[in-house]
């Protein structure tokens, strides 16, 4: 019976082996091809200007919707069945287009605009009780993901990014903020009021923004 767990224990191993050589061999991929996505977003933008229209209305119809409903947070939005909403999937990770974006503060960092909307309000809240939010990242494209990678490893691997084409970052959905211990516990006692939760262990300063789903 042991030789039995023995065996499944040891195929389990193997085949977390194989995955993580897969993730391996994937990312490097990802970075030689870099470039090449690079290029082939710039030409795509020209013809995904429709689609994008599409979205902006959708966008704005949401907003003018979710005004209607008091203090102004928690709209809600369609999301897929990862939690990301359809409109951004529609783009694809690393791929949202400008106008989607808003800029946080006068900070140049940009995010999804409802998590932009949602953040500003945060850190003009938080400041108004005396507590500092710095922001240190937030929206990754693609190619700013790759360099990530390389630059501190995959979180697989015991390092601190996403696989490229994976990272919250890469929907606008995700910040890293500058906090000092006040400011760490404020967020935690208020991150989700605003939509934000600390989601992933070793990385304290990485905030996701989670829309209530419609
Ligand atoms: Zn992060």
């Amino acid at each position: 019976m042991s030789h039995a767990v023995e065996a499944r224990r040891f195929v389990a191993v193997g085949i977390e082996a194989v995955n993580n050589r897969i993730a391996d061999i994937q990312s490097r991929i990802i970075a030689m091809q870099t470039q090449q996505a690079a290029a082939a977003t710039k030409t795509t933008a020209a013809s995904s200007t429709p689609s994008a229209s599409g979205s902006t209305f959708a966008t704005a119809l949401a907003d003018a919707m979710g005004s209607q409903s008091t203090a102004g947070t928690a709209k809600s939005y369609s999301l897929n069945s990862k939690g990301i909403p359809t409109e951004l999937a529609a783009y694809g990770n690393g791929k949202i287009p400008s106008n989607a974006l808003a800029q946080v503060g006068n900070t140049g960092h940009k995010l999804w605009a409802p998590a932009a909307e949602s953040l500003n309000k945060m850190v003009a809240d938080a400041k108004a009780q005396g507590v500092t939010i710095g922001i240190t990242d937030s929206y990754r494209s693609y190619a700013e993901q790759v360099d990530v990678a390389r630059r501190k490893g995959l979180y697989s691997q015991g390092g601190l990014a996403a696989r490229p084409g994976t990272s919250e970052h890469g929907w606008g959905m995700a910040t890293d903020l500058d906090l000092n211990n006040k400011a760490q516990a404020w967020m935690r006692a208020n991150g989700e009021k605003y939509g934000f939760v600390e989601n992933t262990p070793r990385e304290p300063w990485h905030w996701a923004y989670k829309p209530a789903s419609a």
